[in-house]
């Protein structure tokens, strides 16, 4: 799950990792009131959505009195905000950080993720800050140094120091980037967080480290412990699809291809989209119904995957293990029978009452074509859609 910077920050500031004062605001008499609240000169006007690059495209802007705050806060609040991160259809930016103006000397990049290979959490640095780590690590790798870390024991003051020794902190602050780095591991760690970025860190002229931006994202299987970070949630944020799924306790995400796909077990559904990409398809969906599910949860699933106008049709690959074959096929029937079925349909059904389900399927009048194998499916959904 993704927040808000203005909530990150929040968090941030209860781990003792310094953040410029700052208030949200949904309305622009809200953005000059907190910027009035401020009582700074110069308050910077950032759009909140839940995608970075926003600076480029104009959702922050640098606002040096009330005047200018007003101006900004009514040009970008409603505006639809296209960065590199919310895809070509952008994002409406619907709340404002209205915040102190930073006298920034430089910009640095610190970022927390989970290294998959190692297993262990990574501190990344780097003294080319603000802008996106993708360049620096494609253009100058050199300049990203990496401390692992260790579970037991943690982020050592060692290792902090180091770094910000490597990313070329000045020698007087690097006592503060330190404290700001521990902090930082202990939000990431007690908060359940699956990337922390922080882009830019940045030193001040009055001798600050201090967060500028603030990205958290946190691990969803953990959420059932952090009740205070679900409070943040955004659904204006998340996709309607994704949203639905959630309640009915599915693995599904939303993709950009036309192929509606429906399976049973993570694995086996990425397994099915890279077969329907070897044929040249292109997946709508992944979705994993999991090993449980009810022929009503199936239904559910099956009517989030029509719901996607993008769809032109539909492989449901199943391997029935501990899953059974009639449960998915009745959940099909039922489906369709309450949302129509005008696309094709492939089905490629294996394993427990395999039989029954073929016959549930052949009885129930649908158009469906069943398939022998996974590349037998693939082949055909992928003719049928094209
Ligand atoms: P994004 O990463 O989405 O573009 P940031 O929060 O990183 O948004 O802001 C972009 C740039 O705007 C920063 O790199 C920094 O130079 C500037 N900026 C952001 N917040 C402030 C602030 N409070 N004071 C001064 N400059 C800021
Ligand atoms: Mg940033």
């Amino acid at each position: 799950m993704n927040i808000h910077e203005y909530q990150g920050k929040e968090i941030l500031r209860n781990y003792g990792v310094k953040v410029p004062n700052g208030h949200v605001a949904y309305t622009v008499d809200e953005a000059v009131e907190a910027a009035e609240k401020l009582g700074t000169d110069v308050a910077v006007v950032k759009a909140q959505i839940h995608a970075g690059g926003r600076g480029k495209a104009g959702g922050v802007k640098v606002a040096k009195n009330k005047e200018e705050v007003r101006t900004y806060a009514d040009e970008i609040l409603g505006k639809v905000l296209v960065t590199p991160q919310t895809g070509p259809e952008g994002k409406e930016v619907k709340r404002l950080l209205i915040e102190e103006g930073c006298d920034i000397k430089k910009e640095y990049y610190l970022g927390l993720v989970l290294d998959r290979a190692t297993s262990r959490v990574v501190m990344m640095g780097s003294e080319e800050g603000g802008t996106e780590i993708e360049e620096v690590a494609a253009a100058t790798p050199e300049k990203i140094f990496k401390e692992v870390i260790d579970p037991v024991l943690g982020l050592s003051a060692f290792q902090a120091r180091r770094l910000a020794f490597n990313i070329n902190i000045p020698a007087e602050l690097v006592n503060k980037a330190v404290k700001f780095m521990l902090g930082l591991y202990r939000a990431f760690v007690e908060k359940d967080c699956s990337i922390a970025e922080i882009n830019p860190l940045v030193t001040t002229g009055d001798g600050e480290v201090m967060a500028l931006d603030a990205k958290l994202n946190f691990d969803d299987n953990a959420l059932y412990r952090q009740k205070d970070v679900m409070e943040y949630r955004d659904l204006d944020e998340e996709d309607e699809k994704e949203i639905e799924a959630s309640k009915h306790d599915l693995s599904y995400v939303s993709l950009d291809g036309n192929i509606g796909c429906m399976v049973n077990g993570a694995g086996l559904a990425m397994a099915t989209m890279d077969i329907i990409k070897h044929y040249q398809g292109d997946p709508a969906n992944f979705l994993d119904v999991g090993g449980g599910a009810t022929a009503e949860k199936v239904t559910e699933a099956f009517k989030i995957i029509l719901a996607d106008e993008h769809v032109k049709g539909i492989f449901v690959n199943i391997f029935g293990g501990i899953m059974k074959c009639d449960v998915i096929a009745e959940g099909v029937v039922e489906a369709t029978k309450q949302v129509g079925l005008n696309i094709p349909l492939v089905v490629r059904l294996e394993g427990t009452n395999v039989k029954l389900g073929k016959q549930i399927l052949d009885e129930s009048g649908l158009n469906i074509t069943s398939a022998d194998s996974m590349a037998d499916g693939a082949q055909k959904i992928v003719s049928m859609v094209q």
